[in-house]
């Protein structure tokens, strides 16, 4: 059913030109879609005010229609005609951190489209940051709806290579702009209720946004395993997401605990003939001997952990491990974040082996 011929172009996000937008804008506005990159992960757009440019998200993606996405301005202005109500909150949020790695959720405007917000009345709205982005959005003058540039349920893209290996020849373009810079989706937070709640754990943290508007409330879904009675507000987080084709096992605890158990495991595996992928830190690197031993960042500097975990977890696709071990990260800051996608990941598979 897909055999579109999918136009590839490079841009260097530092010497942007208005006419090297032309051939892509063109295509929004016709209703196709462009890959692109953002601050946060590559992104699928097309024109969130259009069903069938959404119809064909969700298509391209094979997501499902139930799962809302998340519109693209570059112009606070159009808060305005997307939304019923900008609650005042929500205008010290839009000050603090837009353009950059923030969604907000707000009741939606009668012109975006349910096929857009996946039936629902709420539509959520982020401003990025990244030039090619912005540059896009302005130039086709579209209000992109844009969810991560994967195949529903594989690792979010951070390079247009990932883009490339899920969605060549079901999409019209993809731009390619080099690494993306944080490597985790946006935070989301839902301003329609009285206090701003945390649907999605991002770059932006909790102490973050309370710095600008006081209390905020965390969605109690995001950290564990999402169950019948415990259902995440943001309908994406109850699929499994980003799940690498092995099978993935966190260990949480004391650090040498945690390293001395994946050794011993990872030995057994081994011998019993399985490919066996191990999640290191910088600082743990050198206390293993075997496995496929990838270093997903520093535990000093816990953005690059988020910069490269997708990217590790494809990598260990491609080598097609049997099974993956993988330390485990802080859960405050940036850290919940992480561990958010990890768990997801790895379907909830984690053990504490105490400290
Ligand atoms: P992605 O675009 O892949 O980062 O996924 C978008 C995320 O935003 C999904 O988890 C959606 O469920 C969530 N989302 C988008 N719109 C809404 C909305 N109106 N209410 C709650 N969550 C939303
Ligand atoms: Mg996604």
């Amino acid at each position: 059913m897909f055999t579109m011929n999918t136009k590839i172009i490079t841009l260097n996000e530092k010497e942007l030109k208005e006419e090297q937008f032309t051939e892509a804008a063109a295509i929004l506005q016709a209703g196709g879609l462009v890959a692109f990159p953002t601050e946060t992960v590559y992104g699928l757009g097309g024109d969130g005010l259009r069903e069938d440019a959404a119809r064909k998200i969700y298509a391209a993606k094979g997501r499902p229609s139930d799962n809302p996405l998340i519109i693209h301005i570059a112009d606070t202005k159009r808060l305005a005609v997307l939304t019923k109500e900008v609650p005042e909150a929500a205008k010290k949020l839009a000050e603090a951190f837009w353009p950059g790695p923030l969604t907000m959720i707000f009741e939606k405007a009668t012109v975006v489209p349910k096929g857009t917000t996946g039936g629902l009345d709420t539509v959520a709205i982020r401003m990025p940051e990244h030039a090619i982005a912005r540059k896009l959005i302005q130039v086709s003058g579209v209000d992109i709806a844009a969810p991560s540039a994967n195949a529903s349920g594989r690792p979010s893209p951070t390079l247009a290579k990932h883009v490339i290996e899920d969605l060549d020849g079901k999409i019209d373009m993809i731009i390619d702009g080099g690494a993306v810079g944080i490597g985790l989706e946006s935070t989301i937070v839902d301003m329609t209720g009285e206090i701003p709640t945390i649907l999605r754990p991002g770059f932006i943290t909790k102490e973050m946004l309370q710095a600008v508007v006081g209390e905020v409330k965390i969605d109690p879904a995001i950290l564990e395993k999402p169950s019948a009675d415990l259902k995440p507000k943001a309908p994406g987080m109850k699929y499994k997401h980003y799940a690498p084709k092995a099978d993935l096992h966190i260990y949480e605890g004391d650090l040498q605990k945690v390293v001395s158990k994946i050794k011993e495991l990872t030995k057994k595996n081994l011998e019993a003939g399985k490919r066996v992928g191990i999640i290191a830190t910088e600082e743990t690197r050198h206390l293993y001997l075997e496995g496929n031993i990838k270093v997903i960042g520093s535990r000093a500097a816990e953005e690059t952990i988020a910069h490269s975990m997708f990217a590790v977890l494809r990598e260990f696709d491609e080598e097609e491990m049997d099974i993956i071990y993988s330390e485990s990260f802080t859960s405050d800051k940036l850290g919940a974040a992480i561990m958010n996608r990890m768990l997801k990941a790895s379907g909830y598979q984690i053990e504490n082996l105490g400290d």
